[in-house]
């Protein structure tokens, strides 16, 4: 057994387990090994027990994240442990010590069977985490802010709309074929993003996406929302020099309304 670390003896401190784990790597041939049971003596050219592509790797392997105040976790039960609150993502869930450093990160050493990360910073993972579980419709959002940075107009419709609709359809709405489509819930188009506090309309004016940008501001998106910095899609138009974008906005926000 090869070991890595110095510590192969500690264990997780929430399920009480070895942080030596069966090496992932070879779980594929554990299953297709699986039949040979006991009885399997006579023939043993047909299906080698040791594969050769496998012989140097190890059997076990570190599944360790190891906190500045020196607890050990499995990656998995840390990230699926249950924070209650955001603000109790700064402390060790088992001593309750403060693990964030003065720039907010979460530096962790991070072993697997890829290798050892020694500084890793898991704020953003845990956080990431939180924002899913307590809010499920974030996960939506954000892809509705992607949508509109690609320029991807069918999943930018389909995600404000909340239907699997196309542009194009034109369905009566008690119909049963729009029904049938109608699988998606409507995002909330104002929805800021984690990192900056940037709407969908942010990104659709930075990437200079003028059809979504239209779009977005028929369908209610907020000429005027503010980011974390105070900034508006606007004043990151005129710095991308998106000018057609810029227009836009000005025109709408001039008071006519429409685009
Ligand atoms: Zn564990
Ligand atoms: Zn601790």
């Amino acid at each position: 057994m090869a070991l890595t670390d110095s510590s192969p003896l500690a264990l997780c401190s929430f399920c009480d387990q070895s942080l030596l784990i069966p090496n992932p790597q070879l779980d594929s041939d554990r299953d297709s090994d699986s039949d040979c049971g006991s009885d399997c003596g006579s023939d043993h050219d047909s299906h080698s027990h040791s594969d050769s592509n496998n012989e140097n790797l190890p059997t076990h392997v570190l599944d360790d994240v190891l906190y500045p105040c020196s607890h050990h976790f499995h990656w998995a039960c840390i990230l699926k442990h249950e924070f209650p609150t955001r603000d109790a993502i700064m402390f060790c869930p088992q001593c309750a010590k403060s693990v964030i450093n003065p720039s907010g990160q979460l530096l962790c050493q991070v072993t697997s069977e890829g290798g050892k990360s020694p500084d890793f910073d898991l704020a953003p993972a845990l956080l990431e985490e939180f924002d899913y579980r307590t809010n499920p419709a974030k996960k939506f959002e954000l892809a509705l802010c992607d949508a509109c940075f690609i320029g991807d107009q069918m999943e930018v419709f389909q995600l404000v709309t909340g239907t699997g609709l196309e542009p194009s359809d034109e369905l009566e709405e008690d119909s049963q074929e729009y029904q049938e489509k109608k699988k998606y819930i409507p995002v909330n188009i104002n929805a800021p993003d984690l990192e900056k506090g940037w709407t969908a309309l942010f990104y659709a004016a930075v990437a200079g996406q003028s059809d979504i940008v239209r779009f977005l501001l028929q369908h209610g998106a907020d000429i005027n929302a503010m980011d974390f910095f105070g900034r508006r899609a606007v004043d990151y138009a005129v710095e991308e020099k998106q000018q057609s974008i810029v227009e836009l906005l000005s025109n709408y926000n001039s008071g006519s309304g429409s685009a």
